[in-house]
């Protein structure tokens, strides 16, 4: 946070002199970003080209800051970064700040156009009792939103991950992530996950690496894992039947962490898949899709 807040006052005048700066140190700076067409919900791997004498270097996009990683694979410099369900359809600028030289030329601005999802409706029926749930439930949801919290609260410094997401499960998708949900009648959230029609017993598999932050019973989440890809990355996996592995526990990308099923809160056995980045949920379905650069 630092690294920005230091220099924000400064960063009004540079927006300026960063988009024109001299020619030969501009030419050596270029970014993309995946998806090329960027939406409200939408995961990023951006990629940006730098002068080789930068050693470091961070991004701030839409208010948040992320710290990008060298790959020889592309020669260029990847980030992972996030527009939430809430961003409204606009231009937002990405900001990099490289170490390694001078002020005006390890700074880069680019513009970046987000535009409107539209996402579906659907029509669900929920036992009345997860809508509403009973007074007694009340120390139940409570010891959840606890454990959940905390859960949120151990994201690793570092990055966990490395290459290409893996779909956690072999079967088909269903209730895709932004489907606005109208429940037993009244319209509520949008959907923050992707389903995936898994029969009970369905093994579930880590998307990417990571540490295990969450494997246990929640009152809506049923039986749910989550995974730290570090960085305010976590990945979650709900309404199991069976557990995998335990708090604490280090996974590769592709291992097994546990099968399927229809606790929780679930209208019949399926996989809910959730991708979170810095408390917003993403659409794991563009995740899935990402192209990150081998190291
Ligand atoms: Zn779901």
């Amino acid at each position: 946070m630092l690294f920005f807040r230091r220099r924000f006052s400064t960063l009004c005048l540079l927006l300026l002199t960063s988009f024109s700066v001299s020619a030969a140190a501009s030419e050596k700076w270029s970014a993309q970003w995946e998806p090329t067409k960027l939406v409200n919900g939408s995961p990023i791997i951006f990629r940006v080209t730098a002068p080789s004498q930068i050693t470091e270097l961070r991004g701030n996009f839409l208010g948040q800051e992320f710290s990008f990683r060298p790959s020889k694979a592309c020669h260029c410099w990847y980030g992972f970064a996030g527009v939430s369900l809430a961003t409204k359809a606009g231009t937002y600028t990405l900001h990099v700040e490289g170490k390694g030289l001078g002020e005006n030329e390890g700074t880069m601005s680019y513009a970046v156009t987000v535009t409107a999802a539209h996402y579906p409706f659907s029509r669900v029926k929920i036992p009345p009792a997860f809508v509403e749930p009973p007074k007694e439930t009340e120390p139940l949801i409570a010891a959840a939103d606890a454990a959940k919290k905390q859960a949120f609260a151990t994201t690793d410094a570092n990055p966990l991950w490395s290459g290409p997401f893996q779909r956690p499960a072999d079967a088909e998708t269903s209730g895709v992530f932004g489907t606005a949900r109208i429940v037993n009648g009244v319209q509520k959230a949008q959907h923050k996950g992707l389903d995936f029609r898994a029969s009970i017993g369905t093994p579930v598999h880590a998307t990417n690496s990571g540490t295990v932050i969450l494997a246990r019973s929640l009152y809506f989440e049923g039986n749910c894992v989550m995974l730290d890809h570090g960085q305010g990355l976590v990945t979650i996996y709900m309404h199991l039947s069976e557990f995998k592995v335990k708090e604490g526990e280090k996974v590769v990308a592709g291992q097994l962490i546990a099968l399927s099923g229809g606790t929780g809160r679930s209208t019949g056995p399926h996989l809910h898949f959730a991708v979170r980045w810095h408390g917003e949920y993403l659409d794991p379905k563009t995740l899935l899709e990402l192209h990150p650069p081998a190291k």
